[in-house]
């Protein structure tokens, strides 16, 4: 194997994804508060590191069967979101409790599929999630089951934890689940199975190793962690599928427990980065003056007070050029505020922001990570 596996000391932001089986003890029909416990004393001494923590958790439909004492089997659509609506009481709780006695303040975020696909409230969603992470709280992240229909949902949490770890530029996602790993032949059916410690490339031959197992509280099998696997790592995330069947899991990946690597060739902001510089129709322009040229150059934001003009129907988060006073494009970016908005604000100081539009929005017209100088 040519490259060796990252430790988790290296990553700056970790979201984790707890699959429901580890979670809710099905036959007792209650969360496993001491494995509990002991993961969320994982996550606190991440978070006294000073690492971004985000949790991805299943369990809303299996507590609220277990709490509404509905029979064993699968269950119809409607079953599950009105489980979802009484266990995901629960599933909050449950987690503010376990991080509360760290001192740390949880944030129940419920996401449906429109949420990570549509670019508007995407960029609602992760305003949020960063507003939680700047105060220093964990967001506690699910689908919101009750109301995403069959059409429109994810249904399994390991592509929804992937989407929420591009959405939120982490590097690393875990994905805590029964198995320690991917397996070149399914573990327990064949003696000969072999777990592969690393993966550097998601190829048909990986995706081939997945089957389609899953148990009867957990929706994702191997083959929606391989697809889990594959969003991330496009977007710069690297991956890591590790058992959660024993206590303290993250500190025994932390100890090079057995596990499975996937890595990513880009990082977050690249990546991003690159998806702004390529694939965008920009909806306007500003014309910014010679001072906040010189800025974009040095690698700084770009801010209101730098505008000379703004042109264009554009929506915040939309992709914008950049030209400098002479009218040549300068970089390209996602802007913050509506083309009306921007309008209003174009040559003030960030400080007047709240005065002007009423609202307290970003310092930035374009954040520097949203910014691509000189498209190369
Ligand atoms: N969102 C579902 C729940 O909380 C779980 C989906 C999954 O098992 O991945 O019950």
């Amino acid at each position: 194997m040519s490259l060796k596996s990252p430790a988790l000391g290296d990553f700056r932001r970790i979201v984790v994804k707890v699959g429901s089986s580890l979670l809710v003890d099905s036959e007792a029909g209650r969360v496993k508060e001491d494995w509990l416990a002991s993961l969320a004393e994982d996550i606190a001494s991440l978070h006294k590191k000073t690492r971004d923590v985000l949790v991805v958790s299943s369990g809303a439909i299996a507590l609220g069967r277990a709490l509404l004492k509905l029979p064993k089997g699968p269950l119809k659509l409607e079953d599950s979101q009105g489980a979802a609506a009484v266990g995901q009481i629960a599933l909050a709780r449950t987690w503010a409790e376990a991080l509360s006695r760290h001192g740390i303040a949880a944030g129940q975020v419920l996401v449906t599929l429109q949420d990570t696909e549509e670019r508007r409230r995407y960029l609602n969603a992760r305003s949020t999630i960063e507003r939680l992470l700047a105060w220093r709280s964990v967001p506690v992240i699910n689908e919101n089951d009750t109301v995403a229909t069959n059409e429109i949902r994810y249904g399994d949490n390991d592509r929804l934890a992937a989407r929420v770890a591009t959405m939120a530029s982490a590097d690393l996602l875990v994905l805590l689940s029964d198995v320690d790993g991917l397996y070149d032949a399914p573990p327990g059916k064949t003696t000969k199975a072999n777990r592969i410690p690393l993966v550097e490339r998601i190829t048909p031959d990986i995706e081939a190793m997945a089957g389609a197992a899953g148990s009867e509280l957990s929706r994702g099998g191997m083959q929606t962690k391989i697809e889990a696997g594959k969003i991330a790592t496009q977007a710069g995330t690297h991956m890591v599928i590790a058992s959660g069947r024993i206590d303290h899991p993250l500190r025994a990946v932390a100890d090079g427990a057995a596990c499975t690597w996937f890595l990513t060739g880009a990082n977050p902001v690249t990546a991003r980065k690159r998806w702004i510089a390529g694939s965008l129709e920009p909806k306007g322009s500003l014309v910014i003056d010679k001072g906040a040229v010189a800025a974009l150059n040095s690698g700084r934001s770009l801010l209101p007070a730098g505008v000379i003009k703004i042109e264009g129907a554009f929506a915040r988060g939309d992709a914008v050029v950049i030209r400098g006073p002479d009218g040549a494009e300068v970089a390209r970016g996602l802007v913050a505020y509506d083309a009306e908005d921007a309008d209003k604000i174009k040559g003030r100081s960030s400080s007047d922001v709240l005065v002007i539009l009423g609202f307290a929005g970003r310092a930035e017209m374009v954040h520097r990570d949203h910014l691509v100088v000189g498209r190369s």
